[in-house]
């Protein structure tokens, strides 16, 4: 069995030397337990933050420990009555061939075949229930207002705009580059799109939101915000979903610059973490699901194979080689 263990933390960008992929003999589930063969692996954003001695909200991984990922598995031994040999699962587990829990945190998604494993895991795991608790609990957009989102052809961002032109509002996305640019217009039903890396972002937001900004789906942070925060309007609402410009950071980052637009213009913000609403998931994944089904809700899957390759891929996050939901593919159905 090969498990990816935290050897030492990170400062900057992880690599090899913070994480290693170590050989080990598999061990038998105990009483109560399950052996898991691990068959996608989920990549995301805040592994980087889980893996440093922060203050974070939930435990960092301990050094020595397997990393800590979001998966979906199949049963291959239980030894409790809630799952049985063969079913699918899906919740947290480790970046790892096989993996033995308890299954708390784990959720069944039936028997092979039952769904589209790699479409519904990359979907509901977290990036649907984010993008839609996000965007409607906090935010909660109206006819006809303008919603940006940052990162917006990722697998959060690309699932606001499409969830925010559901309700009647306007979605303007900003990503880092024009292919990007184009698939959240054409695909994702985005009104407007900015390259932040080839365009003037201030002067693209004034022509793209004339009446300024009623809310703002925030995945980024720094510079990018500020713009954004610059042009928000009177009793606007901001979802800070993640500042995953700063992720890979060695110094504090300063800013935000424009904090007292929050004053002046009475802007609510709201940090959360998709966990919160919990108890709320199946509403929201019941949602997604269907809108997937009746082919309203694009989404584009990043799927690399391969456990080896787990590092590696992460890093596209923080570089933007991902095109949409990143995730590796440890083993076959
Ligand atoms: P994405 O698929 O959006 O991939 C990350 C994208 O971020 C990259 O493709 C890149 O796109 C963009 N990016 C990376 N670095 C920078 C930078 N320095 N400046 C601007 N853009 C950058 O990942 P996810 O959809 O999984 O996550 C998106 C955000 O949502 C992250 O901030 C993540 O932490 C957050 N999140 C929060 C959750 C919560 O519960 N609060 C749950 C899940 C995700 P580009 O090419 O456009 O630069």
């Amino acid at each position: 069995n090969r498990v990816w263990r935290l050897e030492t933390r990170p400062e900057g960008t992880a690599d090899e030397n913070n994480l290693k992929l170590i050989e080990e003999p598999l061990a038998e589930p105990g009483e109560g337990e399950l052996l898991l063969r691990v068959v996608y692996l989920s990549l995301d954003p805040t592994n980087r933050i889980w893996m440093s001695d922060m203050d974070q909200y939930m435990e960092p991984v301990q050094i020595g420990a397997p990393m800590r990922g979001l998966i979906a598995g199949q049963v291959v031994k239980s030894n409790t009555s809630r799952f049985s040999e063969g079913e699918l699962v899906m919740g947290a587990g480790h970046w790892a061939d096989y993996m033995i829990t308890d299954g708390k945190g784990l959720s069944s998604l039936g028997k092979p075949g039952a769904v589209p494993l790699a479409e519904i895991f990359g979907m509901c795991a977290v990036v649907g229930p984010t993008a839609y608790f996000g965007l409607l609990d906090i935010c909660d957009p109206k006819p006809g207002e303008t919603v940006v989102v940052t990162a917006a052809a990722g697998g959060v961002g690309s699932v606001v705009g499409q969830i925010a032109k559901m309700k009647g509002a306007r979605a303007v996305g900003i990503a880092g580059s024009n292919e990007k640019c184009k698939w959240i217009k054409d695909e994702c039903g985005y009104d407007a799109a900015i390259n932040y890396k080839s365009e003037d972002v201030g002067a693209m937001l004034d022509r793209y939101c004339p009446e300024g900004v009623d809310v703002l789906f925030e995945n980024v942070g720094g510079w990018i915000m500020d713009e954004v925060l610059a042009r928000m309007n009177n009793f606007s609402r901001m979802a800070l979903c993640g500042l995953i410009s700063q992720y890979n950071a060695k110094e504090p980052v300063p800013g935000p610059y424009n904090f007292q637009q929050i004053l002046m213009h009475r802007i609510k913000v709201q940090g959360f973490i998709a966990s919160d609403y919990a108890k709320d998931y199946p509403k929201a994944i019941g949602e997604l699901s269907s809108w997937m089904r009746e082919g309203k809700l694009k989404f584009r899957l990043d799927i690399d194979k391969g456990l080896e390759n787990a590092l590696t891929s992460l890093n596209k996050l923080y570089d933007g080689s991902n095109q949409g939901k990143l995730m590796i593919e440890v083993s076959e159905v």
